[in-house]
C-alpha cells in the first residue's frame, strides 16, 4: 500500500520539524519526507494543504473497561474511540474486574488489543499496585512490569496508606517504573460528588474539598523525595497541586503529573445543569484552579495532557446525580478541545501541543 501526503503541515517534536513537506509513505513506513515529492503511479495521493500532519498521539490514562465491565467499554470500543480521536496508543488502567493485577489479565488485554483494528492502536497496561487495587497486599510488581505493565496505579482509588507508597515508590524504581496516584485523601471525601465550593452549596450537593487532593499530593511528594523514585499525580484538579508539583520539580525531584482537558475548560458552574456527565472524579473545580492548570500547562509544571476516558452505559448515567457513578469519555473530542481551548486562546502553540 502505498500513500503520498502533499502539503501537510509536519508537526514532529522528536525531530524538531514543524514545516510544510509532502510525505510518501509504502508498507507503513516513511519513505521520504521533502518540500515536493512527485507522484510514482497508482499512489493514493491525498492533498492536506491548510492540515495537520503529526505522529499519532498517546493517551496515557484510559479506562477500556474489559475484563468486567464490558457493558461500559470493550477493548475493541475504546481503540475504535483513540483511533477517532487521533489515539494510536494507549495507556489502560488496572480498575477492570479482575483487576490488572496478575500477568494473565495483563496477556489477555495485549492479545485483544493485537485483535482489535488489526492493532492500529497500541495498549499499554497500567497494572495495580496492590491486589484487586484493595490497598492491602502489595501486587507482584516484577511480575507485571515483566509481563508488560509500564506503570503501576489503583487509580479509581488512591493508594491510601503511606507504608504502601513507600513500598510501590521503592519496587517501582527498581523496574524504572512510575507509581501513577490518583490523589485523594478519602477521608476528605466522603459522600462528595462535586467540588465543594460555592457552586456546591448553592446546589445542596456534598462537596469534595480541593484539600483532599492536596494532602495526599503533599504526603507523596516527600515520600517520593525520600524513596528517589518517580511520582505521577493523576488528573490535577487544583491550584494548589500545580503549586505543590512546580516545587518539587524546581527541587529536582522525579515529579510528574497529567490534566484532563475537562479540567482546563470546564468548572464546577458547568454541575448547575444536573447532567451527570459534570459528574467526575476529581470533580471540576473554580474558575482560578482552571486559570492555574492553564499557567501550568504554558510553564511546563504540567507534562501531559490526558483524558482519563472513562465510559460508563447510557442508563447507568441517566439516574440522579447524587447516584450517577464519576466519569466521562474523552478519546474523541481531547484535540479539538485542546485546539479551541488552549491553542486559539494562545495559550500553547500547536507545535507544544503536538509535543
Ligand atoms: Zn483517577
Ligand atoms: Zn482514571
Amino acid at each position: 500500500m502505498e500513500l503520498l501526503l502533499k502539503g501537510g503541515r509536519i508537526i514532529d517534536p522528536v525531530s524538531g520539524r514543524d514545516e510544510s513537506l509532502d510525505l510518501y509513505i509504502r508498507d507503513g513506513r516513511i519513505e521520504k519526507l521533502a518540500s515536493s515529492v512527485s507522484a510514482p503511479s497508482a499512489v493514493q495521493v491525498v492533498d492536506l494543504k491548510g492540515k495537520i500532519v503529526a505522529p499519532g498521539f498517546i493517551d496515557m490514562h484510559v479506562h477500556l473497561r474489559e475484563p468486567g465491565f464490558e457493558h461500559k467499554e470493550t477493548i475493541l470500543t475504546g481503540c475504535t474511540a483513540a483511533a477517532a480521536g487521533g489515539f494510536t496508543a494507549v495507556c489502560c488502567m488496572p480498575n477492570t474486574n479482575p483487576a490488572i493485577d496478575d500477568e494473565s489479565v495483563i496477556k489477555f488485554i495485549q492479545n485483544k488489543a493485537r485483535l482489535a483494528l488489526n492493532g492500529l492502536v497500541e495498549v499499554y497496561p497500567v497494572a495495580a499496585v496492590t491486589v484487586g487495587r484493595k490497598g492491602e497486599h502489595l501486587a507482584p510488581l516484577a511480575e507485571l512490569a515483566t509481563a508488560g505493565a509500564v506503570a503501576f496505579t489503583d487509580d479509581g482509588d488512591p493508594v491510601s496508606e503511606g507504608e504502601m507508597m513507600r513500598r510501590a515508590l521503592e519496587y517501582g524504581a527498581m523496574f524504572n517504573k512510575p507509581i501513577i496516584q490518583h490523589a485523594q485523601d478519602t477521608s476528605l471525601t466522603k459522600g462528595g460528588v462535586m467540588n465543594e465550593g460555592f457552586a456546591s452549596t448553592e446546589l445542596g450537593l456534598a462537596g469534595i474539598p480541593g484539600v483532599a487532593e492536596e494532602v495526599m499530593v503533599a504526603r507523596d511528594i516527600k515520600i517520593a523525595e525520600f524513596t528517589d523514585a518517580q511520582y505521577h499525580v493523576a488528573h490535577v484538579s487544583t491550584a494548589g497541586t500545580v503549586a505543590l508539583v512546580h516545587e518539587a520539580k524546581v527541587k529536582g525531584l522525579k515529579v510528574s503529573c497529567e490534566v484532563t482537558p475537562h479540567h482546563f475548560t470546564l468548572t464546577h458552574d458547568a454541575v448547575r445543569s444536573y447532567d451527570t456527565n459534570t459528574k467526575m472524579n476529581p470533580p471540576l473545580r473554580s474558575q482560578e484552579d482552571v486559570e492555574a492548570i492553564r499557567v501550568g500547562l504554558r510553564e511546563g509544571t504540567i507534562d501531559v495532557i490526558a483524558t482519563d476516558h472513562a465510559p460508563h452505559s447510557f442508563d447507568e448515567k441517566q439516574v440522579e446525580f447524587q447516584a450517577a457513578p464519576f466519569g466521562i469519555v474523552g478519546l474523541e473530542t481531547a484535540i479539538g478541545l485542546c485546539v479551541t481551548r488552549l491553542v486559539r486562546t494562545g495559550d500553547l502553540t500547536l507545535y507544544q501541543l503536538v509535543e
